[in-house]
């Protein structure tokens, strides 16, 4: 058996631990976007395949035997690449794929389908708004000049941010109830810009904007092709042939 873990998230870092502890022969893989990734006790590979093909390819040459596929749930390209690469060549994939949240009563959120979406929801009045996303989509809010921006990436930003007024915070999660409920009330936040992402680990913004009764405008998970899927490090190390683990 040989591994391959698509990585980048805090779940394919838990999966590591645990094939790692395991003992099985796997490749942890990075797509290369911070500067300074999460050490893993696997052998890592950083940077692009280089497309479906170029997956197949490394699949093949590398001699893997099943592919996890723990990347973001708004990671779309390699997932469709992972989808059609393991078809290829007829290896095993499996998505470990977190829950994403669920709206509640106390919950105002404006669900939109993806970033222009998010772009067209914001108010015309100028307002103060936390851009929870990544830096790769923020360009789109320059059509939205008039509001106040507060963006918090992994790195400091790579040249001159594309908003007029934006305030760069440079922090890596998980962050905590209390420290985002200090940042908005700080800031004087008054919308929220997210992806439903899910996981614990960024959820405490969405905790937050509920306490404070601030609006969110959500952006709802990408569609995927369909692929095995499952929501626990256990149920991967089961589909892995740990049978304990799922306590069978
Ligand atoms: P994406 O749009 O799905 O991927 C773009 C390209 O990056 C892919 O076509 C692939 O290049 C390469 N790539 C992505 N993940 C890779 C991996 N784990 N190993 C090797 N190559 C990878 O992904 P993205 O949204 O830019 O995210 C990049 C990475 O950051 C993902 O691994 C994801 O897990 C992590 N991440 C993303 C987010 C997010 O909000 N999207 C949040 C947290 C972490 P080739 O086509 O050349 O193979």
């Amino acid at each position: 058996m040989r591994v391959l873990i698509l990585g980048g998230t805090s779940e394919a870092n838990l999966l590591a631990a645990s094939v790692a502890a395991a003992g099985h022969d796997a490749i942890y893989s990075y797509a290369g976007r911070t500067q300074v990734p999460v050490n893993q006790p696997l052998p890592t590979r950083v940077g692009g395949f280089g497309g479906a093909d170029g997956l197949a390819d490394a699949i093949r040459q590398e001699g893997f035997t099943h592919v996890v596929d723990a990347t973001h749930p708004f990671a779309t390209e390699i997932s469709r690449h992972a989808v059609v690469a393991c078809a290829t060549t007829a290896t095993p994939l499996v998505a470990l794929e977190r829950k994403p949240w669920i709206k509640t009563l106390d919950d105002i959120w404006i669900e939109v389908a993806d970033i222009a979406s998010a772009v067209a929801a914001l108010p015309e009045k100028p307002a103060r708004i936390f851009l929870a996303i990544g830096r790769q989509h923020i360009a789109p809010f320059a059509m939205r000049p008039q509001h106040a921006y507060t963006l918090r990436f992994i790195d400091a930003a790579g040249g001159p941010l594309p908003l007029p007024d934006a305030d760069l915070i440079v922090s890596r999660g998980p962050f905590t109830l209390a420290g985002e409920l200090d940042l908005m009330r700080a800031r004087r936040i008054e919308w929220i810009v997210a992806r439903n992402s899910g996981g614990v680990g960024a959820r405490a913004k969405i905790d937050a904007a509920r306490e404070l009764g601030l609006p969110v405008v959500m952006i709802t998970r990408p569609e995927l092709p369909e692929r095995l899927r499952v929501e626990s490090v256990a149920e991967v190390m089961h589909w892995l042939g740990h049978r304990a683990c799922l306590g069978a």
